[in-house]
This record gives structure tokens, sequence and C-alpha cells, in this order.
């Protein structure tokens, strides 16, 4: 499939967005599909009803909408689902986002994957001006890879790796801190990533959505004992560097490496978030652990010649957006947890 680019302008309204918190927004998560050919345990159950197609942003309404942020000042992009890579024909949009790179108003296009279409997929990225590429990956036990993500296979998702790094993009591997069960390959795993020059971040498993009989609190491993973990082993550098979002960073002194931690549950991060999330039919997010939404696909869809209520619609959008979030795991209750699932609004 092939279409052109819209002859609409985007951003005629140069102010960028600013939320009533002072917070510039510049980074748009995009959700393009709610679809996956995997079923983890923490982010899905095992038969999932997904959207009928017609609710879906179109391709071109992707790049509309995009490049509508885009002309408000979003700078970085980051593609995500369900699997970005199952949607079909979503090279055609990477490719089309490629102008805005080449404009210097998208300083990032970028990606989360499960990884298991990148073999195919990992050259046309980059030469669409994608550089760094997110990839989850829980366990290197292949026993273990089935069981976590249900339909998965890890061969897969290292052959699409190996294929990210022969292409020339920078690898991350984000990790889901699991009791009981990667718990005993956190040096193995970090190893593993040190000697390929991948950067890893674990996440904390968030409450989100009805993903069947899975207990969330049993597979809740603190970070905070992540990084105990780590003390024990290595030597820990506490470093600046925040991105506007939920994680931290140390280094591992012996190897050099870069290690995330994301805790949206225990750590305020709030104060300095920079982000929105728009979901595979045009609901845009403004907190990740709120259920505010705004529907940005009515005034995209009803004025297919014009941008300025899309932008009416964002701009109204972020005067609303929450000063934070109230997850709360304390006293092993599930305060706060959302309805919707991380493959809704893209994680
Ligand atoms: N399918 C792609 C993938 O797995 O990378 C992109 C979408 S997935 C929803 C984005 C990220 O959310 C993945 O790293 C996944 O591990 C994480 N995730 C999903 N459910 C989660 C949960 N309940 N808690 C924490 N992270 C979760
Ligand atoms: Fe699919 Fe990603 Fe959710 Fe796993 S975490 S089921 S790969 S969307």
């Amino acid at each position: 499939m092939s279409y052109s680019h819209s002859p609409l302008t985007y951003g005629s309204m140069t102010a960028p967005l600013i939320d009533p918190f002072a917070r510039a927004i510049t980074y748009l998560r995009v959700s393009v599909t709610d679809r996956c050919d995997f079923r983890c345990v923490y982010c899905m159950s095992e038969n999932m009803t997904f959207l009928p197609k017609k609710e879906l942003l179109t391709l071109e309404e992707l790049d509309r909408m995009c490049s509508t942020f885009v002309g408000l000042g979003v700078e970085k992009l980051r593609i995500t689902g369900g699997e970005p890579l199952v949607r079909r024909d979503i090279m055609t949009f990477f490719r089309a986002m490629t102008r805005h790179l080449d404009s210097g108003a998208l300083k990032e296009l970028t990606l989360t994957t499960n990884g298991s279409q990148l073999e195919k997929h990992a050259q046309a990225l980059f030469d669409a001006g994608v550089r760094r590429v997110n990839v989850s990956l829980d366990t290197l036990d292949e026993a273990k890879f089935a069981e976590v993500t249900r339909w998965g296979r890890l061969p897969q998702v290292l052959r699409g790796i190996d294929a990210a790094q022969a292409a020339g993009l920078r690898v991350k591997i984000n990790a889901v801190a699991l009791k009981d069960f990667n718990e005993d390959e956190l040096f193995s795993m970090t190893q593993w990533c040190a000697s390929r020059g991948i950067d890893l971040t674990w996440i904390e498993v968030m409450p989100m959505g009805d993903i069947g009989n899975e207990n969330r609190l049993g597979q809740y491993w603190s970070l905070k004992d992540v990084r105990k973990a780590y003390e024990a082993g290595y030597q820990v550098t506490d470093l600046a560097e925040r991105t506007g979002g939920p994680a931290r960073y140390v280094r591992l002194e012996e190897t050099g490496q870069q290690i995330g931690f994301i805790t949206p549950l225990s750590h305020n991060f709030c104060e300095s978030c920079n982000r929105v999330r728009l979901t595979c039919t045009g609901e845009l997010y403004m907190c990740l652990g709120q259920e505010d939404m705004a529907d940005l696909r009515a005034p995209l869809r009803d004025h297919p010649d014009t941008e300025a209520p899309l932008e009416d619609a964002i701009r109204a959008a972020i005067s609303l957006k929450p000063k934070g979030h109230d997850f709360d795991y304390s006293r092993q209750s599930v305060d706060g947890q959302m309805t919707r699932h991380m493959s809704h609004t893209g994680g």
C-alpha cells in the first residue's frame, strides 16, 4: 500500500504544548495497534478480543495525527502497541515520518517492540531514520520465554536483535522484573547485554488491565531489591541522567554498562513528565496512571481538510494533563489499578 502525504500544513499555531504545571510536552508515544503475536502473562489474557478495524486510525490518520503533534513541538515519537511491527504496512508509516526527521522538526523516531518481526524490518527501520529500538525481553531461557510470552519463541527474537544490531540500530532491552521468574537471571542477562553493547532497563510490573488468572502481586519484584542485588555483584554508581520519564539510571563500573530502572509505582517522576500517549483509536491519555483521556479521532475524521480543530482538541487535552498518578501497591493492595491494558495505551 502507498499513499501520498497530506498537502495540509501542520502546526500553524506555533506556541508549544505547555501543560498547566509548566511541563512542555515534547514526547508522544503512539500505539499503532492493539494486536500482538505474543500473549505476555502480565499484559494480555490468552483470549483477547481486539478492536474492529474501523475503530483504528488508518495509516493516513496516524500520519496526520503525528504530524500535527510534531507541528506543535513534539520532538520525539515512540511507536508502540500491541506489537507495532505486526500492523500491516506499518513501514509505510515509518517511511512517511522520515520527512519530519529530515526537516529537523522531529529529533527522534523510535519504537518499542517484542522483536519478533525485527529480522524482517530492521534494515527498513534504519533506512527510515530510526536509530534506536527498545526490545522487550524478560528472559534468555527458551522455556521461560515461552512461558512468559505464551506464544513467543526466543530464537526468533534473538535473530531480530542480531538483525537490528547488524543494521546499525542501537538496541536497549527492557525486562519486566518478575519475582521468582527472572530474579536468577539478573547477572546473566546483564552480562549478555554487556557482551553485545546493549543497555538494559528493568521495569516494575504495573497493575494494568484484566489479565486473567495471573497473580500480579506475586509477580512484583521491587526495583529497590533489584538494585540491591546489583550491589552484591557490582560497583553501582548513580547517574544524574533523566529522560523526563520514570527511568533512573546507574552505571556498573566493572562493565561500564548503563542500567535503567523504571519504577512507576514506587517513585514520583510526575513533576518532570514530558509525554502523552495516543492509542490506536485516537484517544489521547495525558497520564499513564489516570483514566482521563480525550478523543482526537472525531476532530480528525470530521475535518479532513483542516488541522485546526485537531490542534484545538490537542491543546484542550493538554490543558487537562493531571499533576500525577496515584498507583499504590502498598499494603498488598492494588489501589489505583487501571482497567485498561498496556497494549491499549502502549506501555
Ligand atoms: N509489544 C511491544 C513490546 O512488548 O515491547 C510494545 C508494547 S508493550 C505493551 C510495551 C512494554 O510494556 C513492554 O516492555 C512490556 O514488557 C511492558 N508491559 C506490558 N504490560 C506490563 C505491565 N503490566 N507492567 C509493566 N510493564 C508492562
Ligand atoms: Fe504483546 Fe508487548 Fe503485551 Fe507482550 S508486552 S503481549 S509483546 S504487547
